[in-house]
């Protein structure tokens, strides 16, 4: 893998920082041995992944694509990692992203960008850039990602995959790298519905060592993703998002949209217009919510309890403050600064309440317009991302056209409600996927698997 994969500079995909091949192939024998014997330890025994390199791995590097990380290996893994290992999926290694989950193009990541097998002149989308690029380049059937605003279903989008982002609490954060707790979730990133719920079972479920982990268990999403392949989505109310689409969206992922809608009604689908009136503000509460809880997150990369430690040029016998500093500055890269400068202004005394406090009502406002969107709908749906995939380099120096790219994709992390992309075939005017994105009520996940599967 490492050699397909190559690295950005080589011009190759690089949807990899670091490849275990030994690790891989001795769990895969075990998995054989398992299968002969008639006994596979679950349904994917065997069956090889790649994980975003934000969950912690035992003895395999975990950098979350910062230098602050470089070098660090995890005594213990996320719950994620060792259900993967219990089902006996064997862990190709770990994937490439945007510094610490920050991005919509895995181009911040400290060590060089991933490119889009589609066109490696353009991105795979971020922050998850690496696990979608994965799977897309045929480098892992499955991999695993995590979904803040959007890491899992906009590179799922731009890359042709299937991106799953699970109901808040419904997946393990245990051994997952913070970005903003009370947004990030981790999620299957595969090639197929049916293999997005597969994998779902594996990591899913309640898990004590998380205290914000549901209690409760899964419904079932194979199942439902079987169900939903027969094509049949008859007594399904589907709710088209007015909010989500139109003006900034490009009229080849409207028109993929449009398709996709109108293949629901043909499957038997009653299909209604909703409003979430909102979901425009939904991205300004955002950028103040993730950034506060961020800024306070990473203030444990230090150098003296946390993090890689690089001394100050020329101090002789250097204050903590001055060795704090220096590591901060070498390890942290410009994104990551931004929002640490943000958040902390956010979260200062004085502007608190107009910021921070400001964001959360705004949040709940838009929990709200879910509640009522899902009485008269059981699913939403709306473009995964507005574009296609962009140009490396296209938005790198313009933060707020990036941060545009997950407009779609915001509100489901701020009221905590599962989603899915799913590819809706490839836009007119450039050739690239598009995705279509699935919204359920809390705990729903099996619906998106009902309906991902019948939009396959
Ligand atoms: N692109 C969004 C951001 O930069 C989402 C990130 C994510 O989901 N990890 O914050």
């Amino acid at each position: 893998i490492a050699e397909v994969d190559g690295t950005a500079a080589s011009g190759g995909v690089h949807a990899f920082l670091h490849v275990d091949a030994e690790g891989a192939l001795a769990q895969a024998r075990a998995a054989d041995e398992r299968r002969a014997a008639g006994s596979p330890a679950s349904a994917l025994d065997g069956v090889p992944i790649a994980v975003k390199d934000v969950l912690a791995t035992e003895g395999l590097p975990t950098t979350c694509g910062s230098r602050i990380l470089e070098g660090w290996i995890p005594p213990y893994d996320a719950t994620v990692v060792a259900r993967l290992r219990r089902a006996g999926l064997p862990i190709l290694g770990k994937t490439n992203m945007d510094e610490f989950a920050m991005g919509s193009s895995t181009e911040h990541s400290a060590y060089g960008p991933t490119r889009n097998p589609w066109d490696l002149d353009r991105i795979p989308g971020g922050s998850g850039g690496g696990s979608a690029a994965a799977v897309a380049a045929f480098e892992a059937p499955l991999a695993i990602g995590t979904d803040t605003g959007g890491s899992i279903r906009q590179p799922g989008a731009v890359t042709g995959t299937v991106g799953v982002k699970p109901t808040y609490g419904g997946v393990s954060r245990y051994g997952l790298v913070a970005l903003a707790n009370s947004l990030d979730q981790a999620g299957p990133v595969t090639r197929t519905v049916l293999d997005s719920a597969l994998l779902h079972e594996v990591i899913g479920g309640h898990d004590p060592l998380d205290s914000t982990s549901i209690d409760q268990p899964l419904p079932p999403l194979v199942d439902a993703a079987r169900r939903g392949a027969t094509g049949d989505l008859t007594g399904v109310r589907v709710g088209v998002v007015r909010e989500l689409g139109g003006e900034g969206y490009q009229p080849g992922v409207l028109s993929r949209f449009q398709e996709s809608v109108d293949l629901m009604v043909k499957a038997g689908a009653e299909v209604v217009e909703v409003s979430c009136p909102h979901f425009v503000h939904a991205l300004a509460a955002y950028y103040l919510i993730l950034p506060a809880e961020a800024s306070s997150n990473l203030a444990k990369f230090d150098a003296m309890r946390y993090g890689r430690r690089v001394l100050p040029d020329g101090a002789d016998n250097p204050s903590a403050e001055q060795v704090m500093r220096a590591s901060r500055d070498a390890g942290f890269g410009d994104e990551v600064k931004r929002r640490i400068i943000l958040g902390t202004y956010a979260l200062s005394s004085g502007y608190y309440d107009a910021y921070y406090g400001q964001a959360q009502k705004v949040r709940t406002l838009i929990s709200r317009d879910f509640a009522a969107a899902f009485e008269k709908a059981d699913v939403l749906v709306s473009p995964t991302a507005p574009t296609t995939a962009f140009k490396l380099g296209e938005k790198l120096d313009d933060p707020i056209a990036m941060y545009l790219n997950d407009l779609a994709t915001i509100p489901a992390n701020l009221a905590g409600v599962p989603g899915i992309s799913v590819p809706s075939g490839l836009a007119d005017e450039d050739g690239l996927p598009a995705g279509v994105q699935v919204l359920a009520p809390a705990l729903a996940d099996d619906r998106l698997y009902r309906v991902g599967a019948a939009l396959e």
